[in-house]
């Protein structure tokens, strides 16, 4: 197997090179030259194995510059107890006969980016390694609250490489911002940035590009990757509790063997309901990949009509990991539905840089309609759902997962469609405490009852009124100091690094 550019489909590189380069050198996204297919009987196997196991035979598949030791070195470290406060690393709970919520927040920053970012920093070094590279790796993370966090603490003090992270001032929740502020390691830089993720995100693709720098990074041993899901190696490690969770439903039989299932995604970036495409590639048995967005609806419109349009207004919601009008993983999906079309996808992508939209053909609109189905909601209804789901099922959920259930019961209404369904749960409560507090208090908030500057004191509240305990890894943050102050414009991303490095 090699990794081929979504650009150029004749250049080839090895699953160790993609995940060092991040992205490939024409701005292109790396994908493997084929998808592996899982034998019919694996669930069985895999309904015996841990999830540490589990994550060792998909990942093998994939990697296969890497050795068999070398895989269950990384999945070992980085999907180690201590790190997860769940045995089952990612547990499945059922919510109401026929839908189970996929917990991908029980790692050490409470999000599910964990689930990939604690194995990418091994995956990256072990791949330094394999390729005889002296170099510094330098991560450049462009993040809409979720993502700085999680790779901060996947890379913070790993040896050869310094982690710099930039994020929207006003796009993200008080503990987000807070969880950044205080990140320690001696290899870390965080920055606030005027603008949104988009605008962060297009700063450190062009610097990831930018042919001048990458000389003067040459010339002194250092190289930039990205921690974005642009990665190859961030999305990977993201198949696996696809395939993990239908192997545990199968197990304690809520499904029977080859039954399909729905599996609902709360998206921003593509990233993590591409992973359940592959999965679905590889021959999961899925019925319906359901799309759910906030107000920042482009995918929704995209996947009805065919049209991307990031030329829109951009909201800040209170589920701002899903702020994003550019879907960078959309670029993947597109290169395997046009069978590999690199010049197509060249033309596409060439046109949303420079007039922000492009439109796919009826072939391609027919083929997402066959694997998708795609709503958003909006803040309101985001609230109605927490609310909902507290009240009906004492489940308490965040508001990126509201979205997704708000969205599933959207398709149930339209299609009747009764299909058992997976919802992937995406980050813990506690993350986005003041609205989910404010959700579950009353109906109809537009006014906090309780000021944001809080955050304290609502943790507190909410751990009173839901029995659920708030994690150690929020609570112990107010002890901490805060490291990170610098707040800069888009503008200035390249001479922050630049500083950073201290490049010329
Ligand atoms: C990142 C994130 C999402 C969106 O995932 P994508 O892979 O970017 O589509 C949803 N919910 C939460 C909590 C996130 O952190």
């Amino acid at each position: 197997m090699f990794y081929q550019s979504t650009r150029n489909n004749q250049l080839r590189f090895t699953a160790s090179e993609a995940i060092i380069q991040g992205i490939a050198p024409d701005g292109g996204l790396f994908i493997p030259d084929t998808i592996p297919t899982l034998p019919k009987d694996i669930f069985d196997m895999l309904g015996h194995m841990d999830y540490i196991e589990r994550a060792s035979y998909i990942l093998s598949l994939f990697l296969d510059d890497f050795t068999e030791e070398e895989i269950h070195y990384c999945v070992r470290n980085a999907y180690a107890a201590e790190k997860f406060d769940s045995d089952n690393i990612c547990p499945v709970s059922h919510l109401f006969p026929g839908l189970y919520m996929l917990e991908l927040w029980h790692g050490p920053t409470c999000a599910f980016k964990d689930m990939a970012l604690q194995i990418l920093p091994y995956l990256m070094t072990t791949a330094l390694k394999k390729t005889h590279q002296e170099e510094k790796i330098v991560i450049l993370v462009a993040t809409s609250g979720d993502t700085g966090k999680a790779a901060l603490e996947g890379f913070k003090n790993v040896p050869h490489t310094e982690i710099i992270t930039f994020y929207p001032e006003n796009g993200v929740s008080a503990m987000q911002k807070r969880q950044m502020a205080t990140q320690t390691g001696d290899n870390v830089q965080v920055c606030a940035i005027h603008g949104n993720f988009d605008d962060a995100q297009s700063a450190v693709k062009s610097i990831l590009t930018d042919e001048d720098l990458q000389k003067e990074m040459t010339r002194r041993q250092l190289k930039f990757s990205s921690a974005n899901s642009i990665n190859w190696g961030r999305l990977l490690p993201q198949i696996i509790y696809y395939v993990s969770c239908y192997a545990e439903l199968q197990k304690n039989e809520e499904i029977l063997p080859g039954e399909a299932i729905n599996i609902v995604v709360p998206t921003g970036n593509f990233g993590n309901i591409l992973a359940a495409y592959f999965a679905k590639q590889m021959g999961l048995p899925v019925n319906k990949l359901i799309c759910a967005s906030n107000a920042n609806n482009v995918l929704t419109e995209f996947i009805h009509n065919g049209i991307y349009d990031k030329n829109r207004p951009f909201y800040t919601t209170i589920s701002p990991s899903m702020d994003i009008l550019i879907s960078s993983n959309l670029e993947r999906l597109l290169y395997l539905l046009t069978g590999r079309n690199d010049g197509q996808i060249c033309e596409w992508f060439h046109q949303l840089d420079t007039c922000g939209r492009y439109e796919v053909s009826q072939t391609i609109k027919n083929k997402l309609s066959e694997d998708f189905w795609a709503d958003f909601c909006d803040d309101q209804e985001t609230q109605n759902t927490i609310h909902h789901m507290f009240d009906k099922y004492s489940y308490v959920c965040d508001p990126h997962t509201a979205v997704a259930m708000s969205v599933y019961k959207k398709y149930q209404l339209a299609t009747g469609d009764l299909t058992k369904t997976v919802i992937a749960s995406t980050a813990n409560p506690y993350k986005f405490a003041s609205d989910v507090f404010n959700a579950i208090q009353q109906k109809n908030v537009n006014i906090s009852p309780l000021s944001k500057q809080n955050e304290d004191e609502i943790v507190n509240e909410l751990e009173k009124i839901c029995n659920l305990e708030a994690p150690i890894q929020l609570t112990s943050l107010k002890a901490q100091p805060i490291r990170f102050r610098t707040v800069i414009s888009k503008n200035e991303i390249k001479d922050f690094i630049k500083q950073s490095l201290n490049l010329k």
